[in-house]
């Protein structure tokens, strides 16, 4: 121990005495050292309250000096003792005096009183158990600024994991959007070749490159709507939507693997026209994520039964399956991110372990429930989902029928892509759908070419290395030979946010990467009819 701590652990155990006279302190002073307990003795009690401050056992005091201002100013600092730490005070008191002691009770809540005559023996004993009573008290204080230590550690640690948790979050969020680029042209790519003519094998070999990239793109498309959610961005486009139409688009979805694993499917549905005011694209998104889940971990030729009812305000939408079931204990866990009960057989099945996680989320954010149910392993599992439904009944105007595509005389689309393949699979395309169309690959030379080469469209990319697709667009609105120029942005973020600010920087239309040609082609067509 070092000689400050020596010090400090000393002064922490002696006794502070106030004697009316010196002759009494003299006297106290020399019976407690023959005894071997420390003190100091202190002429007056302003004295004692700055000694205390330094460390004290215990105060021995008498009725005598129980008065005045310095009396109250000690009284309301030992007051303000937490009452844990209250150091003890012994009084020696004269027999009658009730009324000092009534007072010292009152303002030292519990001082230890001792009468006079006073006999050396009662005297001893009572400080002592006194620095007993504190020696207690000191091992309470450490073990609670231990306890304070690690609690502050615990905030340190939790702040910690909080902030790499948002950097996940964020990078989650900027890889899935980085992984959208690259998959535009290969899109494109496919699209272009699906329109020649290909022995067997080729056509074998891009049947498989369109599903392995369709798959690719649920998967980031997943990675994406989850970190939207962990971020709260995930946006609901709510509207008045069937059952119906939500379980159509599910079995839809769902149906190449249905088939790929040779299953079953029987749909019973009560009452198809049960409407719910919600977003039909992510309603159908968990029911599809429920049944490619039966699809995936039911072996060949299952019978998976999807089934809906009403019951009551609410919409009961079943998956049953007899396949390879769930363990009762991870029947939470399976709704967790990243969680799955046998890796290596949800990995093969091409699984990141988020659907249950975002099917979940979804439903929440819709007001609903989910839960899962299996009598175990190898008994099939049965996944429920309750809804609640719209209370009136409104018809829905009918939905537009898609345009058609429409030849045109060859009208001019400038492509401005700093991916050079990306613009030159659009350009491609763009050759093969009979348009005219040139390429710019910065913001700058966007502009160049639009002035010299007047095209009737022009198909944007938002991130841009100099100046960003939304001020190409500005720039170009500015100029009242553009008006009526059709502007189209192609982005890989695609969130209600960024589309209200491409339509807000001047574009016509907005798509996310990677776009789907049919769509993009159509909207070619409609610009060109104007
Ligand atoms: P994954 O992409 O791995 O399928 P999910 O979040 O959809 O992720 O599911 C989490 C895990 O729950 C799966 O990896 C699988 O272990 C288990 N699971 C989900 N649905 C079923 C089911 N119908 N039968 C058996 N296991 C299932």
């Amino acid at each position: 121990m070092s000689a400050e701590l020596d010090t400090l652990s000393l002064l922490s155990r002696r006794v502070l005495v106030v004697m009316p006279s010196p002759r009494d302190a003299e006297r106290t002073l020399s019976l407690l050292r023959e005894h071997g307990i420390s003190s100091t003795v202190c002429a007056e009690l302003d004295v004692l309250s700055r000694e205390l401050e330094r460390g004290a056992g215990a105060l021995l005091l008498t009725d005598e000096i129980i008065a005045g201002e310095p009396w109250r100013q000690l009284a309301s600092v030992l007051r303000e003792q937490p009452p844990w730490s209250r150091v003890p005070v012994v009084l020696v008191a004269h027999e009658g005096a009730e009324q000092i002691r009534a007072w010292a009770t009152e303002s030292l809540r519990s001082p230890i009183v001792v009468e006079r005559p006073v006999r050396t023996r009662t005297l001893l004993s009572v400080l002592r158990s006194a620095l007993l009573t504190r020696e207690d008290q000191y091992q309470i204080g450490d073990a609670l600024s231990a306890l304070e230590r690690s609690k502050q550690e615990l905030a340190e640690q939790a702040e910690a994991l909080r902030t790499t948790d948002r950097r996940k979050d964020e990078f989650l969020a900027t890889l899935a959007h980085e992984l959208r680029n690259p998959l535009a042209p290969i899109q494109t790519g496919l699209d272009i070749l699906s329109h020649a003519r290909h022995d067997e094998a080729g056509e074998r070999a891009l049947g498989v490159m369109n599903r392995q990239l369709q798959h690719m793109v649920r998967l980031i498309d997943d990675l994406l709507d989850v970190s939207r959610i962990t971020q709260g961005k995930l946006e609901l486009k709510r509207a008045r939507v069937t059952l119906e139409e939500v379980l159509d688009t599910a079995v839809e979805t769902s149906r190449p693997l249905i088939e790929r694993g040779h299953h079953a499917l029987r749909v019973t549905v009560a009452d198809p026209n049960v409407a719910f005011d919600a977003d039909a694209t992510r309603l159908a998104q968990v029911v599809s994520n429920l049944l490619n889940n039966a699809a995936k971990y039911s072996p060949a030729g299952g019978l998976i039964e999807l089934s809906a009812q009403r019951e009551g305000n609410q919409c009961l939408i079943e998956v049953r399956d007899d396949g390879i079931g769930i363990p009762a204990d991870q029947l939470d866990d399976v709704f967790h991110m990243f969680s799955q009960v046998n890796r290596a057989l949800s990995r093969s099945q091409g699984g990141m372990g988020i659907g249950l996680a975002l099917a979940r989320s979804l439903t929440e954010l819709h007001g609903g429930t989910i839960t899962g149910e299996s009598r175990g392993l190898g008994l099939g599992s049965t996944f429920r989902v309750r809804l609640p439904v719209a209370t009136r009944t409104e018809r829905k105007p009918p939905v537009p029928v898609a345009d058609a595509i429409v030849r045109h005389d060859r009208k001019r689309v400038l492509v401005v892509d700093d991916n050079h393949d990306a613009a030159d699979m659009l350009a491609i395309m763009l050759e093969h759908a009979d348009y005219e169309s040139r390429q710019a690959h910065d913001g700058k030379s966007a502009l160049a070419a639009a002035l010299a080469w007047g095209p009737d469209i022009v198909i944007l990319d938002i991130g841009l290395p100099d100046v960003s697709g939304y001020e190409v667009a500005r720039q170009l609105r500015e100029d009242p030979r553009f008006q009526k120029l059709e502007l189209i942005a192609l982005s890989g973020w695609g969130t209600e946010d960024d589309k209200r600010k491409a339509v807000a920087a001047g574009f016509n239309r907005h798509f996310t990467k990677p776009v789907d040609a049919g769509a993009l082609c159509a909207a070619l067509a409609r610009a060109s009819e104007r």
